[in-house]
């Protein structure tokens, strides 16, 4: 086994591996998981759970045994603090933990890649909560909360927007006065960084694989693509906010400024207001009347309903449009990743935006084929020109990686 050596400022010394706890706050869950990092490369995971509808008085505590196998227990009104304390606790019957990596959503313009926390740090995530003001106050508190259970236990932010940092320039300004854009640091950031990094590492570690010129899509009810080459993001959906690019479960995506404007100005609709419909009354859920859930919008389909239907004609159009341009900005596309709880489980979906590719060389199994897939990773195309992954998402390993490299 190799041994670790971590830094004298975390004060471990020598030690054969790592445990982490990777803590994955949400809007209304707490996915969290205790990994034991081995160097080089190897890692296992010992412990994954997650707390549901966190801020109701019916929230849950998963754990994940083993693939398939949990166990769900009620733990009464519980907010993100004491969401915290339970993972916390749930590990430590576990094993020891003896350090924590937690995902904060905007790294803003000075974050390029994860940071040891210490009271200035967390003093500049809190700066930038403006930016993303439904994930960067929860990531704040999800910290606090660790590190007051855990005390000197070092903690590593790993920041959704570190993988896009070097987004080259074409990609990263938008076309606004040069004063206002330095003043307030206006540019695309891009977010899901970290599930991208994994679905790039994971798919390049594959031997014999051509997966220079990929272009994956995170489709959860946060939805984005991202075109990486070589393993470097150069394009990416999101832009400053998690609300630009695709259509997602309530978020609209790409709209006309314009509109917004008109609405404001016509028909007097407060920016409050405004915010509100389009970050979280729009997208799938605004246009279906329905629900954000595309599990449940294709059965609303399948009976018939037909602006379900057009809520996901919409979303798969813009998805593959998308992945187009984006074959553009990459000069070509050798691969292409679904990943996300609807990359992951909608072969519907993936048939829908695939079959308007086929030009570019994409061709998907047959739908019995590629319904399933088991592993962590798995090829769906036909053999065709371009290959099609289906990647499980896999966040906290990421975190927990990420949080080992820094401390090493
Ligand atoms: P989050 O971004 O909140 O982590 P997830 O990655 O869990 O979200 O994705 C949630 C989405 O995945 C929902 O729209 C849900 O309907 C969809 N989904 C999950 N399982 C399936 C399935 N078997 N078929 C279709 N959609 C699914």
């Amino acid at each position: 086994m190799a041994t670790i050596c971590l830094k004298s400022a975390t004060g471990f010394g020598h030690i054969d591996a790592m445990n982490v706890l990777s803590l994955n706050p949400g809007s209304s869950s707490l996915k969290f998981a205790l990994h034991s990092i081995q160097k080089p490369g190897a890692d296992q995971c010992l412990l994954r759970g997650t707390l549901e509808r966190l801020g109701t008085s019916e929230a849950t505590l998963r754990i994940d045994d083993s693939p398939g196998v949990h166990t769900s227990k009620s733990v009464g009104a519980v907010k993100l603090t004491q969401a915290v304390r339970h993972a916390v606790e749930s590990c430590q019957e576990h094993s020891r933990i003896e350090a924590i990596g937690c995902r904060v959503v905007h790294g803003g313009p000075n974050f390029s890649g994860p940071v040891l926390v210490d009271d200035a740090v967390l003093d500049e995530i809190k700066a930038l909560s403006p930016l993303a003001p439904l994930h960067n106050a929860r990531d704040v508190e999800t910290i606090d909360s660790a590190r007051k259970c855990l005390g000197d236990i070092p903690v590593v932010a790993v920041f959704d927007t570190a993988f896009h940092h070097a987004l080259p320039a074409v990609a990263a300004n938008y076309a606004l006065p040069r004063e206002l854009v330095e003043l307030h640091s206006l540019r695309r950031y891009g977010f899901h960084g970290i599930s991208y990094r994994y679905v790039a590492e994971h798919l390049r570690s594959i031997e014999g694989m051509k997966v220079d010129k990929l272009v994956a899509c995170h489709l959860g009810n946060g939805a984005s693509a991202c075109a990486i080459l070589n393993g470097v993001s150069i394009d990416t959906s999101m832009g400053m906010t998690p609300l630009e690019g695709l259509v997602m479960g309530t978020r609209c995506g790409d709209i006309d400024a314009g509109l917004i404007l008109y609405l404001e100005r016509e028909q007097h609709i407060h920016m409050r207001e405004l915010d509100k419909m389009l970050n979280s009354e729009s997208g799938l859920a605004g246009m279906s009347g329905l629900t954000g859930d595309v599990r449940e919008l294709e059965k609303a389909e399948a009976e018939g309903n037909p602006f379900a239907k057009l809520a996901l004609d919409v979303f798969a159009y813009r998805i593959a449009k998308y992945i187009g341009a984006y074959a553009v900005a990459l000069e070509g596309l050798d691969a292409i990743a679904f990943t996300g709880g609807i990359g992951e489980n909608s072969t519907l979906m993936r048939e829908r935006i695939c079959h308007r590719l086929a030009f570019l060389g994409v061709h998907l199994k047959t739908s019995d084929a590629s319904s399933k897939p088991t592993e962590s990773v798995a090829r769906i195309d036909d053999g065709s020109q371009v290959s099609v992954w289906v990647v499980k998402a896999d966040e906290e390993r990421q975190i927990a990686k990420e949080a080992v490299d820094l401390l090493t």
